[in-house]
């Protein structure tokens, strides 16, 4: 595994991009609304980027179409933007990269479109607490599977099944770095966390079974198998001596 440890001034950099995806996500918490289309919300978040002199990090990644993956209901992630508009009742995630001056971060956000019942807001909360508990485990010293452990315990202890064939990953000149991050398995495996280290932790729940599958008609979105809806969080944070930092909030 190649592992690259960022300096402070890496960080910096990561931080001044994590800052522009806040940003957006400030923006599109005002902007999500019924009758809203997907493609709208894209058109914001590029436009935002551009502003601010970044490049959205998956526009054209493994030929991704679009700025944003924008991921209604039971798609888990991957969505592409298009003409669909939400309905209240709908639950949206984000998922954004920034690419500026060399580094990229990498966030999500899943919003509720109008009234939502409470059983998917519990869902959208308890995808937000599993990174918390998550990034708690992101320590120098510890072991990268205490993160993946503490994530899948405070997902399933919410009563929620929580995504295996979707990872977290480092982030750093590239989007997707070593070391992967699963969200589920034993603690106390994998690579040691260590100062420097720059990681997208990124828990992804479901409301019923975690098994996913790729859309065979556009190649892209990742839908729950069982069609019940499912939530996404996500953070780009540095392990630093000063603790542990969260760049995208
Ligand atoms: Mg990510």
């Amino acid at each position: 595994m190649d592992i690259y440890l960022k300096s402070n001034h890496e960080i910096e950099i990561i931080r001044a991009n994590g800052a522009i995806l806040a940003e957006i996500f400030d923006r599109l918490s005002e902007f999500i609304k019924p009758g809203v289309a997907t493609v709208e919300i894209n058109r914001l978040v590029e436009d935002i980027l551009a502003k601010r002199g970044a490049v959205p990090s998956f526009l054209g990644y493994r030929g991704f179409p679009a700025a944003a993956c924008i991921s209604v209901n039971e798609v888990v992630v991957h969505g592409i933007p298009s003409s669909r508009k939400l309905v209240e009742g709908d639950i949206v995630s984000v998922d954004i990269g920034s690419f500026r001056n060399g580094f990229h971060a990498d966030a999500a956000r899943t919003y509720p479109v109008g009234n939502i019942t409470d059983e998917a807001a519990k869902l959208i909360k308890a995808a937000e607490d599993a990174f918390i508990s998550g990034s708690k485990k992101a320590v120098h010293g510890g072991r990268l599977s205490d993160i993946s452990n503490a994530v899948q315990l405070t997902a399933e202890a919410a009563g929620f099944g929580v995504v295996r064939d979707m990872l977290g990953h480092g982030i750093g000149r590239s989007v997707h770095e070593d070391p992967p991050i699963p969200n589920y398995g034993p603690a106390g495996r994998g690579p040691k966390l260590r100062n420097g280290m720059v990681l997208a932790i990124e828990p992804m729940l479901t409301m019923g079974d975690y098994h996913i599958a790729t859309s065979k008609l556009d190649g892209w979105s990742c839908s729950t198998k069982d069609g019940k809806i499912s939530s996404h969080y996500e953070n780009t944070v540095a392990i630093t001596r000063e603790g542990l930092q969260i760049l995208t909030a």
